[in-house]
C-alpha cells in the first residue's frame, strides 16, 4: 500500500525591518502559486527575531501591500491557523526548549566570549589570510565552567557543534546537489544572549513545526543551507526540498537594492502601478509559459506553474520594461470607466485631496490655480536643472555626500510626519554646520521643483516617504550626472 503523498506547504518569512521589497512579492508569488498550483497551503510567518531593527508598522506595511497584490495566505499571524504563532518573537519558549535538546544531546553549546575576543580571532586569522570564523574556544572548555561564568551574570550564547570532518549535501531543486566541506561550516550562533533565537535556529524548528515541503526562497539563502541541513541532521529531522529563486538584478546585473531604483511595494502603489502589472513582471522574471505569452492574470501563472519552468538566468527588473507593461495594462485591460475609478481612488481621492487643499488654498484665487501651484502632490517626475540642488558654499562632492547622508536619514525616519522631519532636517543642519535655508531651498527643489510652495514640512509629510526618497534620489543622480 502506498503512502498518500504529504500536503504541499509552503512559507515566506519576511523581516520586518523597513519598506515591503519588491523581492518579497517576487518569492511570495512563486510560493502562492506552487502551492494553489498542487492544492496546498501559503503561509505568512513574520520573521521578528532582530528586537532592535523590526517594527509592527513594517509587519503591517509588509500584509498591506502583499493584499494590494491580491497574494493571501492561508495561515498568518493576522488570519491564525493550526500551526500558530505565525510571528516567531511569539514563539520563544519553543526555540528554548529545542536548543535545550540539542545541547543535551550534545550537538550545541554554550559560549561565553566576548565581542572583543571574537573581534581578536578575527583580526588574526585575517593576518594569517586564514578563512574566518569561531575558533572552537568554548567548544573544548567544560561546559560546567562555562555554564558557572553565565550563572554569575556573563553574557552567554548558544553554538552548533559543526562536524569537523566530512561534508554537507544538498539538494536544490533548480541547481541539483550542492556539497560543502563541514570545515567551512562555522559553529553558528543558535540562540542569542537577550533570550532570542538566531534567524537559523527559528527558521529551522518553525519549517518544521509548521510543515513546511518546500522552501522556496532567494538565492541569497543559498550558504546559510547547509547550517539548515547540519542542524535538521542534529534534530534527527528530514529537511524540505530546497528551492533557491534567482535574485532580481539591475540592468548592470547588480542585485536590485533601494540604492539605485525604487523597490519599496509602497512606492509602485503610489506612483500608479497597477497591482495586476507588477504582478505580472514579477512572474515574468524567473518563469516563462509553455506557449511564450508574456501577459497573464494570475489565475492564468497559477494554472500553468511548475517549478521545472524556472530559469536561472538572472532576471532583469527593469523598470522600463515595467513601464511599458503598465501601459498596456492601462489600455488593453482597463475599461475608461475603471481608469477614472482608479484615478478617484489613487491619485484623486478623496483623502490624498483632503490632505493637499488646506495646505494650498492660502495662496490661490480660483479653482485652475490649485492646478498651476499644487502641479507637483500628482507629477512623476519633478527634476530641474541640477545646478538648483547645489548648496550655497558647499563643493558639489560634499553637498553629494550630505545628501547621501540626508537620504538615509529621512528614509528611517518614522513616523514621516511635519514634526518629525522638521526635527530631523533641522538636526541635519546643526550635525553638518548647515545654515537651514541653504538646505531648505535646494531639498524643497528636490521634492517640489518649484521654489514657491507651500511650509516644507508639511508638503513632505503629504507627498510621503516614498515620492520623496524617489524623488530626492533622481535629483542626486543628476547632480552627480552634471557636467563640471
Ligand atoms: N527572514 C528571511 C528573509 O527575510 C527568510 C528567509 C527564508 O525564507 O528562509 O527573507
Amino acid at each position: 500500500m502506498t503512502s498518500a503523498p504529504t500536503p504541499v506547504r509552503v512559507r515566506i518569512g519576511p523581516s520586518p525591518t523597513g519598506d515591503p521589497h519588491v523581492g518579497t512579492a517576487y518569492v511570495a508569488l512563486f510560493n502562492y502559486a506552487f502551492a494553489k498550483k498542487n492544492g496546498g497551503k501559503f503561509i505568512l510567518r513574520i520573521e521578528d527575531t532582530d528586537q532592535k531593527r523590526s517594527s509592527p508598522d513594517s509587519e503591517q506595511a509588509i500584509m498591506n501591500s502583499l493584499r494590494w497584490l491580491g497574494l493571501s495566505w492561508d495561515e498568518g499571524p493576522d488570519v491564525g491557523g493550526s500551526h500558530g504563532p505565525y510571528r516567531q518573537s511569539e514563539r520563544l519558549n519553543i526555540y528554548r526548549d529545542y536548543v535545550n535538546q540539542l545541547v543535551e544531546s550534545g550537538h550545541a553549546y554554550w559560549c561565553t566570549c566576548t565581542q572583543e575576543r571574537l573581534a581578536e580571532v578575527r583580526k588574526r586569522q585575517l593576518a594569517l589570510k586564514q578563512p574566518t570564523g569561531y575558533d572552537g574556544h568554548c567548544r573544548e572548555r567544560s561546559q560546567t565552567e562555562v555554564l558557572a561564568e553565565i550563572q554569575s551574570g556573563t553574557p552567554g550564547v548558544i553554538r552548533l557543534k559543526t562536524p569537523h570532518t566530512g561534508q554537507t549535501r544538498f539538494n536544490d531543486f533548480f541547481r541539483g546537489d550542492i556539497v560543502i566541506e563541514n570545515t567551512e561550516v562555522d559553529d553558528q550562533v543558535l540562540f542569542k544572549s537577550d533570550g532570542f533565537p538566531t534567524y537559523h535556529l527559528a527558521n529551522v524548528v518553525d519549517d518544521r513545526l509548521m510543515g513546511i515541503t518546500h522552501v522556496i526562497r532567494g538565492e541569497e539563502w543559498i550558504s546559510s543551507t547547509p547550517k539548515h541541513v547540519l542542524l535538521y541532521q542534529a534534530f534527527g529531522w528530514q529537511h524540505p526540498q530546497f528551492c533557491h529563486l534567482p535574485l532580481l538584478r539591475n540592468a548592470d546585473k547588480s542585485k536590485v537594492s533601494k540604492r539605485k531604483n525604487p523597490v519599496s511595494l509602497e512606492y509602485f502603489r503610489e506612483a500608479g502601478y497597477l497591482p495586476d502589472t507588477l504582478l505580472n513582471f514579477l512572474g515574468l522574471m524567473a518563469f516563462s509559459f509553455e506557449d511564450a505569452r508574456e501577459i497573464f492574470t494570475l489565475e492564468d501563472f497559477v494554472q500553468n506553474f511548475k517549478l521545472e519552468r524556472v530559469s536561472l538566468g538572472g532576471p532583469v527588473f527593469d523598470l522600463q520594461k515595467l513601464l511599458w507593461l503598465n501601459g498596456r495594462y492601462l489600455r488593453e485591460k482597463r475599461t475608461d470607466a475603471q481608469i477614472v475609478q482608479y484615478l478617484q481612488d489613487q491619485l484623486f481621492s478623496t483623502e490624498y485631496l483632503s490632505q493637499i487643499v488646506p495646505l494650498v488654498k492660502e495662496r490661490v484665487e480660483k479653482s485652475e490655480d490649485f492646478v498651476a501651484y499644487a502641479d507637483f502632490f500628482f507629477a512623476g517626475s519633478v527634476l530641474v536643472s541640477p545646478e538648483n540642488y547645489l548648496m550655497k558654499d558647499v563643493e558639489r562632492k560634499r553637498t553629494i555626500e550630505l545628501y547621501e547622508f540626508l537620504i538615509e536619514k529621512l528614509e528611517a525616519l518614522r513616523p514621516f510626519d511635519a514634526t518629525h522631519i522638521d526635527s530631523a532636517l533641522r538636526a541635519f543642519c546643526l550635525e553638518h554646520a548647515l545654515k537651514s535655508r541653504d538646505l531648505f531651498m535646494p531639498v524643497r527643489l528636490m521634492v517640489t521643483g518649484k521654489k514657491a510652495t507651500p511650509p516644507l514640512f508639511e508638503t513632505m509629510a503629504v507627498l510621503g516617504r516614498e515620492r520623496c526618497r524617489t524623488r530626492m534620489r533622481s535629483a542626486l543622480q543628476a547632480l552627480r550626472a552634471m557636467p563640471v
